[in-house]
């Protein structure tokens, strides 16, 4: 089983960026933050934990998205190949992540960051709509849907993250940098790091994701 890690600020474009790669170079994605949103929706234990972290914009524990996202990776297959959107997010969940491979032999084949200036993800985030039922995301300036407030692909209702409003945005941004930094020090430090510039178009921020994996 092979893992690449995506990591970014909220709003940096991750997600997006992932959508567009993980066809062409075969990787399933796995997005720790809708995982999360799933488990609050349907109201499960672990759900109800959540909800209090993630509408203040702090990190759920480490211990519960580790259980989810162990979880997940146990039940997969061997041949898998992840694209791990989100997890990890502190230095605990590195270890859990690395104490997840040793037990089924999986490899971490990369980390990727997605650089974008608080600024720029700040202006993102305010205008970001989501899609409730297939997950695309939409921005209501950069990348708005066909139909106002409807999404193309499933013709749902968007709506606004919860978590998108001002002041949750800049908590989110603050809890990045102080709990999100240290784990791409510590993928530099092991030599899986790949730097990706998260400026310009989907398309473009997608292709240089994909170069960066090649
Ligand atoms: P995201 O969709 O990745 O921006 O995640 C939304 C929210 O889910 C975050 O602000 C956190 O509250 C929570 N979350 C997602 N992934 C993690 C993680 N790996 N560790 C802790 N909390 C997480």
């Amino acid at each position: 089983m092979d893992v690449v890690v995506l990591l970014g600020a909220p709003g940096s474009g991750k997600g997006t960026a992932a959508a567009r790669v993980v066809q062409k170079l075969g990787l399933t994605p796995i997005a720790s933050g809708d995982m999360l949103r799933d488990a609050v929706a349907r109201q499960t234990a672990a759900g109800i934990e959540a909800s209090r972290y993630m509408n203040s914009g702090e990190l759920v524990p480490d211990a519960l998205i580790g259980r989810m996202i162990s979880d997940l990776i146990e039940a997969g297959s061997d041949q898998a190949r992840y694209l791990l959107d989100g997890f990890p997010r502190t230095v605990p969940q590195m270890g859990i992540l690395d104490a997840i491979l040793a037990d089924c032999g999986g490899v971490l084949k990369a980390a990727v960051v997605i650089e974008v200036a608080d600024a720029v993800v700040t202006a993102r985030l305010a205008g970001r709509q989501v899609c409730p039922a297939c997950k695309a995301v939409y921005h209501v300036a950069t990348l708005p849907p066909k139909r106002a407030g409807v999404c193309d692909a499933c013709a749902a209702a968007l709506v606004q993250r919860t978590d998108d409003l001002p002041e949750t945005i800049a908590q989110r941004l603050a809890v990045y940098h102080r709990q999100t930094e240290g784990v791409i020090d510590a993928y530099a430090a092991r030599g899986v790091l790949k730097r990706v510039d998260g400026v310009g178009g989907v398309d473009a921020v997608a292709e240089r994701m994909t170069q960066a994996l090649k």
